[in-house]
């Protein structure tokens, strides 16, 4: 399958495309024309006139417009609509999946995987349409009932990065529809194809259900200028934001100045710490599919390995080893495991880090090349680098968008976990250890600081049922399973009086 037309046809995104969808319509934009090219040659994809700013206010009208409607839906049957997303899903996987990779370079498998993640979001989301549960608590008060519901929220804005072009949509998509809130989608400008395939994908199953209302869903193709706008609509008391930790800047302080709500899944600066005791053979592959897995574009892709100095050289002789041999090139044959970068962007952004790690005191091990040979041309190919530096360097604190892996020893635990802890971002952790106090002490409180805190396995790679997301500068918010959904929805708390008196709480007497 080396011609993406066929894919681009059978998923209806032939021709010049319009920017904006708002459920049935299809609106053309009226900013900057975007050239949509393959990372995986350069490869011209399509041609889509991008949206304007202003062109967002008239989306979010119709998503305020849809939300009365959804929200008289009972819960149950707008799950009905996520299983129908779930189930399209089911039968255009491949084309889905094969659209990934053509547009945002991942690998046929991580294409599969991720497209994969959608249908398990769906189905969590469905079966979380029946369990949007409040609590009850007593009453200090006799005849008395406290009770707490959860109710629509109201449109949510969703801005999301490249890198997971389709999953992330779904995160936020399946479980707003089951709680009741309209979505209007800002994708990343980089990968606007697929989003306006999903458009398409969940728009077909909508329009078998008509009681759901047209404005639901929307998509808008825009710039950042896009984004900062659905930021400051005051008609959308949600705005998740996935991304860079800039962006989350700035996206947090437009929902905070209008005293919004923001829900930011942002930039990671993932380590492994890999004790004494560690099965070598599973850190190894671990550490592998975590930092060169996706080219090293993944919020959790592994960045620092902090590893106890007694297994140090045999770890490293190894790893070199293995990274000298992985296979580089297109995402489209079967053997490949690390693919392009998105841009020739990131490869500046990935040799600038590499010459800093160099000025200070950095030693590449391996890695860390432009690679042109049995390669795509037009693609930005690159040989992950493995980089031995001091942990108090300052190129470790930051989050490169692209395969390095900074190599760290330690002496002892606290030491390793003090390390893991010293950067502003806090998304995701691992240990190997074979130790039970070790393993215990890492994901005990005074353990990893991050959002996920793993054992024996790697930073990337999570489930949809835990809550995902991570802490400081990753910026807080949970997304996919456990009681994220909670973030879609408002709590309203209830008392009523079923008495023939009115006692007042606190035991404050006030007669009149
Ligand atoms: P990016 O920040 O450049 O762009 C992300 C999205 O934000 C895009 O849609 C972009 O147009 C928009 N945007 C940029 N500036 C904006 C602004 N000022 N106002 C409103 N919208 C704006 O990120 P990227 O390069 O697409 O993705 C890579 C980054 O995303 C990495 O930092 C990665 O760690 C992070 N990421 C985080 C998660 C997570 O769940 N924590 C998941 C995926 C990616």
């Amino acid at each position: 399958m080396k011609d993406p037309r066929k894919v681009l046809e059978r998923l209806e995104l032939g021709g010049n495309l319009a920017a904006v969808r708002v459920g049935s319509d299809a609106i053309s934009g009226r900013g900057a024309p975007l050239a949509v090219r393959s990372p995986i040659d350069g490869s011209p994809l399509s041609r889509i006139d991008r949206a304007a700013p202003e062109q967002v206010d008239p989306v979010v009208t119709r998503a305020k417009e849809a939300f009365p409607k959804l929200r008289d839906i009972p819960a149950p049957r707008r799950g009905e609509l996520v299983r129908r997303i779930g189930n399209r899903l089911r039968e255009r996987k491949d084309d889905l999946a094969l659209l990934v990779t053509w547009e945002a370079g991942k690998t046929t498998q991580e294409s599969l995987g991720e497209v994969q993640e959608m249908i398990d979001m769906c189905d969590f989301a469905v079966g979380q349409s029946r369990e949007l549960y409040g609590a009850t608590m007593p009453s200090e008060r006799a005849l008395h009932r406290l009770t707490e519901q959860w109710h629509p929220l109201g449109p949510v804005g969703v801005i999301t990065a490249f890198n997971f072009p389709v999953a992330v949509w779904a995160w936020n998509t399946a479980l707003a529809l089951v709680c009741g809130d309209p979505v209007v989608w800002k994708p990343s400008e980089k990968t606007p194809l697929t989003a306006l395939a999903c458009h398409a994908l969940a728009m077909s199953v909508a329009r078998e259900m008509p009681d759901i209302p047209d404005g639901t869903l929307s998509v808008v193709v825009g710039d950042a200028s896009v984004g900062q706008r659905l930021a400051e609509s005051e008609s959308l008391p949600l705005i998740s934001a996935t991304g860079s930790v800039r962006m989350g800047r700035a996206v947090a302080q437009a929902v905070a100045a209008r005293l919004g709500r923001s829900l930011l899944e942002l930039g990671g600066n993932n380590a492994m710490i890999v004790a004494p005791s560690a099965d070598l053979e599973l850190a190894i592959r671990s550490i592998v599919f975590a930092a060169a897995g996706t080219a090293g574009q993944r919020c959790t892709t592994l960045r620092r390995l902090i590893v106890h100095h007694s297994i140090a050289d045999a770890l490293l002789e190894r790893l070199a080893a293995v990274y000298a041999g992985l296979p580089i090139g297109s995402p489209l044959e079967p053997g490949t495991l690390v693919g392009p970068l998105i841009d020739s962007a990131a490869w500046v952004a990935m040799d600038r880090a590499l010459s800093v790690a160099r000025s200070e005191g950095g030693r590449v091990i391996t890695g860390g090349e432009r690679v042109t040979e049995d390669v795509p041309p037009g693609g930005v190919y690159v040989s992950p680098a493995l980089v031995e530096i001091s942990s108090s360097a300052a190129v470790v604190q930051e989050e490169t968008f692209a395969p390095i892996l900074y190599v760290h020893r330690y002496g002892d635990l606290a030491e390793a976990i003090a390390i893991q802890n010293g950067v502003p971002q806090g998304l995701s952790s691992a240990i190997f250890t074979n130790d039970v106090r070790e393993a215990e002490r890492f994901t005990s409180a005074a353990g990893s600081d991050c959002g996920i805190a793993n054992v024996n396995t790697g930073t990337s790679g999570a489930e949809i049922g835990g809550a995902f997301g991570g802490e400081k500068q990753t910026g807080g918010g949970r997304e996919s399973g456990s009681d994220a959904w909670k973030a879609y929805m408002r709590r309203a708390t209830n008392t009523v009086n079923y008495s023939s008196s009115l006692p007042l709480a606190q035991g404050i007497r006030f007669d009149v």
